[in-house]
């Protein structure tokens, strides 16, 4: 049976936490979609294209590994798709409530068909976020081991460095 798995996100940018997740994840399924959530309720520090386009950079070696991007529910998106596994990244206690929510939630809206699985984060990415990456690269701080080289410049230049 072949498994294909979706790892939804905001990926605003992708950092060495995700693309843990994501190597891990290529090794043990078929197929991984990386789905970029477009929401406009959120305001992104990247545009939807310019995270896509640094997530293909970083993924390129991957050949199982496919980048897009999602509006909407993510259960309609997984229905189109014809996926039913959701794959989240969990660091410390602080994500648990959320993403247990979130995956009970799923669970029920999609009938029974979505079901959502976890892979804790490697100890050393486990304090990274890309939000303190963000918060860190706007006051020019040294973001080289949180991100891959391209993201960091993608992130200078976005702050006028
Ligand atoms: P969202 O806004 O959907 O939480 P993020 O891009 O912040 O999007 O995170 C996407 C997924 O990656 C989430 O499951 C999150 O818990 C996981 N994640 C984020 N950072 C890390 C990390 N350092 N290690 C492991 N998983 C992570």
């Amino acid at each position: 049976m072949s498994t294909t798995i979706i790892y939804p996100g905001s990926f605003d940018p992708v950092t060495f936490g995700h693309l843990d997740i994501i190597e891990r994840a290529s090794k043990n399924y078929d197929l991984v979609y990386v789905s970029v959530l477009d929401n406009n309720k959120k305001s992104p520090l990247f545009t939807v294209d310019e995270r896509v386009k640094m997530l293909k950079d970083v993924t390129k070696d991957y050949d199982n590994v496919i980048v897009d991007t999602f509006r909407g529910l993510l259960i309609d998106y997984a229905k189109e798709k014809d996926v039913h596994m959701v794959l989240r990244g969990l660091r410390a206690l602080t994500d648990f409530e959320y993403e247990l929510h979130m995956a009970q939630t799923n669970y029920i809206i999609s009938g029974g068909s979505l079901e959502t699985v976890f892979l804790s984060t490697d100890l050393k990415y486990s304090y990274l976020s890309s939000t303190t990456v963000r918060e860190i690269a706007s006051f020019r701080g040294d973001v080289s081991s949180f991100v891959p080289e391209n993201v960091a410049r993608e992130l200078y230049k976005k702050f006028g460095y």
